[in-house]
Formats: structure tokens, sequence, C-alpha cells
């Protein structure tokens, strides 16, 4: 009996399904064929969808190279840029709460989660705005009396921004503004899962006035739509976030013209917990960053690697812990952990955990496929596996779904040899009470963020992205707004005559 916390199906009325459009040159299009999203919890149809092909895809691609080539839109000011994304914030704001349950309905998490990755969503927007106003060039007077140098910097064209399905709306937010405050004009694609609160944004794009063409959004899948926005000509980046075999491909398919590439990929992120560490705050931060967003989270610390003296003791209070969490309707304010997205990926997660087992680890806790009254979609419970060994899938293998893998560590060296033995390198966590010992783990493991004694905490300044196979390039910070530029440098003569080369 594994005692766990469940709520079942909670009696709210659910909204009727949402018809999505592709917006193409600001007008709204349809396509002959359609595709549908159930809840994953539900079952209830939430969205049909236009399903776009090459056609839609070449004519937003066109209307978005148009809008940077001619229209105007690169060279407004940064107050008119940042202007506009103001109004979008706000306007998320106001229909946070419909945002929000759309987002509840395609990807399955909580409501109570939704709501503050709206309002999150809707700070990105306010933030990108303050680096509209603020971005700039450099200048060098110190080349000789008779020159100047300027560096532009300008931004760099069209971008394709691809998403994923797990963060929607945050995460199409941690792209276009920065995109957009940079002066570029975009093609958005969702994902097929996903793909309605996309389409709440463009609208919101629209009322706050942004040009016809500056952001264009197909709705479809990875072939055609993703495929032929990696490849065509007159795209000049592609900002992805999704799996690393996904932009494998895309990095591949994009080699033909030299696109400039922002990926954004998967994780197996460690956490490490030495044996001075304050266990009930780990244990705390574990239990979070597992099961937040059912573990389908590029930044999920599925991989805990802790000191042998306190293994016990901490595994001990996790499985306490994760008996704790609520999972269920994603509906009901109390829910903590939501549906998972598809039944492929519930049987993938469970396929994880069957194969650990008969590799030899111990299963400490058994949350396995929940049975729910009323809801007729896909759960996973709370799973803890313990005696894990580096080799395995489980310990190298984003599981994307909520099940911990705790392996051991004797020495410093040792647990940093772990922490590093995995092809990912997107985020990393370090617990002890010696600032020395953290400090010491932050600079050699090999991630793109570090936590000391907290996990997961994340803010619109600072920036993030992944090392190894978890990606390239920033979002966020100044440094989010700087991928989407490019830079150009200006050398001025500035005395009349010239030192003549050619002689005599
Ligand atoms: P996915 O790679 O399957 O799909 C992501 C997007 O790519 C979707 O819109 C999909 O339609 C599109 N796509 C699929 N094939 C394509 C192709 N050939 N060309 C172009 N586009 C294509 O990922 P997912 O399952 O939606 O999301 C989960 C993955 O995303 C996980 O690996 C997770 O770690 C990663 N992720 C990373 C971050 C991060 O910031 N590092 C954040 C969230 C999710």
């Amino acid at each position: 009996m594994n005692d766990l916390t469940l709520i079942n199906a909670a009696s709210v009325t659910l909204p009727g399904p949402f018809v999505g459009r592709h917006l193409i040159d600001g007008a709204w299009q349809t396509s002959a064929a359609t595709f549908e999203r159930r809840s994953p919890a539900h079952g209830t149809l939430v969205s049909t969808s236009a399903k776009g092909g090459a056609a839609e895809t070449d004519a937003a691609i066109a209307a978005a190279r148009r809008a940077f080539d001619t229209s105007g839109w690169a060279e407004t000011s940064g107050k008119h840029r940042a202007t506009l994304l103001l109004k979008v914030a706000d306007l998320i704001d106001a229909r946070r709460e419909e945002i929000a349950v759309m987002e509840v309905l395609e990807s399955g998490k909580p409501i109570s989660q939704a709501r503050a990755e709206i309002a999150g969503a809707a700070d990105l927007w306010r933030y990108a705005a303050s680096l509209a106003r603020t971005m700039h060039g450099d200048s060098h007077n110190t080349l000789g009396p008779d020159m100047l140098g300027v560096v532009l910097r300008d931004p760099i064209g069209v971008v394709s921004v691809i998403t994923p399905w797990n963060f929607p709306f945050l995460i199409v937010s941690q792209k276009l503004p920065f995109a957009l405050a940079a002066g570029c004009t975009a093609v958005v694609k969702p994902s097929e899962m996903t793909p309605s609160t996309t389409v709440m944004l463009g609208e919101m794009l629209i009322e706050a006035g942004l040009p016809a063409g500056v952001v264009n959004i197909v709705l479809g899948f990875g072939d055609p739509v993703g495929a032929r926005m990696s490849t065509h000509p007159d795209v000049d980046m592609v900002s992805f976030t999704g799996s690393t075999g996904v932009g494998k491909r895309i990095a591949a398919a994009a080699a033909g013209t030299l696109k400039k590439l922002s990926f954004e990929l998967g994780g197996k992120n460690p956490q490490v917990i030495f044996a001075d560490a304050d266990l009930d705050a780990a244990a705390d931060a574990i239990t979070f960053g597992i099961y937040f967003n059912a573990g389908e989270c590029c930044n999920s610390g599925s991989r805990i690697i802790v000191h042998e003296d306190v293994a016990q003791a901490l595994t001990d209070k996790i499985v306490a812990l994760s008996r704790r969490v609520s999972f269920g309707d994603p509906m009901h304010p109390d829910t903590q952990v939501g549906a998972i997205i598809s039944p492929e990926h519930q049987a993938k997660i469970a396929g994880y955990v069957s194969d650990a087992k008969d590799g030899g680890a111990t299963i400490a806790l058994d949350g396995g496929a929940l049975d729910l009254d009323g809801l007729p979609g896909q759960f996973y419970g709370p799973t803890v596996v313990t005696d894990v060994t580096p080799d395995m899938a489980i310990a190298q293998d984003e599981v994307f779904g909520p099940v911990l893998a705790v392996l051991r560590f004797r020495d410093f060296d040792e647990a940093l040899a772990l922490a590093n033995g995995a092809t990912y390198g997107l985020s990393a966590g370090v617990w002890s009470r010696d600032m020395h010992t953290c400090l010491q783990f932050a600079r050699r493991v090999q991630a793109g963020t570090v936590w000391t004694n907290t996990w997961m905490d994340g803010f619109p300044e600072m920036p993030f992205g992944g090392v190894k196979q978890s990606g390239q390039g920033r979002e966020l910070g100044r440094y989010g707004l700087e991928e989407f530029t490019e830079l150009k440098t200006l050398t001025m003569k500035v005395t009349p005559g010239r030192d003549p080369w050619v002689r005599g």
C-alpha cells in the first residue's frame, strides 16, 4: 500500500473546444486539414486546430521576411517596441485565467501552477521591454586621432521559434518578446500537443497593435512545418526548445543555409547531497524538483547523488514527503501534480522503471499508473528508485516523468565524476553547509546553471541554457536579447584626406 495523496475529478465546468487558426501576415487562416487535442487528464476535446503544411509555412516565412526587410519594424525605436511589449504584458494579465485553463487542458499541468506560469510570462514581456530600451552597441575612440569605431547591434532578421508542450506559454515568452525587443520578425510553431495558448498570444499581439507580418503563427507538426522553418533560406535563425534528438535534426537541416541556432534541449540534472547538508531542506527541494510538472521538465532534478552516510536517511525523508504530494485532477486548486501528456509517454515512463527493476535497482516508492475516479486520462504516481548505477538507462536518459533515480557516492571526486558522467549539461545542484564544497562543485560541474542549497529558482535577469548536449546559446537576461542580434562594425575616418597607399 503506497498511501499516496490522490485527488479525484473536481466538479468544474470545462470550456468548449477552442478553434485554432494560423496567423499569417496579420490575418487568421484555416487549412483544409485539422488536428485535435484532448485533455490528457479528462479525455475531453479541448481544441481543433488548422493543420499547416508547406504552403502555410512558406506564406508565414514570406510575411516575416517582408515585415523585416520593408515594413520599418526593425528600425523602430526601442521606446516604440517597449511600449508594445508592455501592452502585451497587460493583455496577458487580463486574460490570465483563460490562458491558464487552456494550458491545464492541453498539457495536464495543475491550475495553480499554470496561473503562476502565465503571471511569470507577463513578467518576461515586461522584462524584455526594459531590454528594448537599453539595447545598444559599442564605440571605440582609441583607434588613433583619425578614426572612430562604432559597433552596431542589429536585429538578426527572421527567426523561426519552435516550442515544446511542457511549458507552452512560458517558453514562447522566453523567446518571442526578446526577439521583438531586438527588432526581429518571427514565425512561431507551438507543439501540436499544446497549440492554443500561442494562438491566444497572437490575438493579444494584434490587439496590442503589432504590425502585420511581424509575428506569424503556423500550427501543425514537426514535419513539415518545423522542418520547413529550419531549412527555408529566408529564415536567419532558429530558436528551438525541445528534445535533443529533434535539436540534432534541426541542426543538420539548418546547415544547408548556415542559420544561427539557439537550442534549449533536454537534461538529466544531478543534485549532489553531501553528508553535512540540511537534509530536510534538501529532501523538500528534491521532492519539488522531481514532481514539478509531473517531471516533464527540462530542469527536472531527476538524478540524486547522495553521500552514502546519509543516503538512507535522505531517501526515507523523500519517500515520506512524496506520499504527501497531491496527484490528481489538474483543475482542482489543491492538485500539485497533474496528468502525463500522452498514453505513449506514460508507457515510456513505466518502461524505464521496470527496466531499472530488472537491472537490480530497488523501487523504494512505486507510484506507478494511477486510477482516479472520474478521470479517464493517464496519471503516474510518485516513484523513487534507489540502488541505481550510472550505467542504467534511468541514470542517463531523460525519463520526463515523476521518477527519481538515487545514486550514492563516497567522496567529492566520485560525486563530481558521477554528476558529469552524462551527455547532458543543463543544470546541477549541490547541497552542503560548507560554502567551499559548494563553490568547488559549482566551478567544476558541467552545467549551464548551478543551484547551491536550492533548486530551480529562475529569474528573467538570469541567463538560462545548457552545455554539452543540453543546448547552445542562452535565453533570458541581456544575453537572451543578444542572441537575437548581429554585430555590424562601422569604421570611420573622421578627418579629411588620406595617407596615400599608391606611391609617387
Ligand atoms: P520535441 O523535440 O518532440 O518537440 C519540440 C517541438 O519541435 C515541437 O513543436 C515539435 O512539433 C517540433 N518538431 C518535431 N520534429 C521537428 C523537426 N524535424 N523539425 C523541426 N521541428 C520539429 O520535444 P517535446 O516532446 O515537445 O518537449 C520535450 C523536450 O523538450 C524534452 O526533451 C525537454 O527536456 C525539452 N525542453 C527543454 C527545455 C530547456 O529550456 N532546455 C525546456 C522545455 C523542454
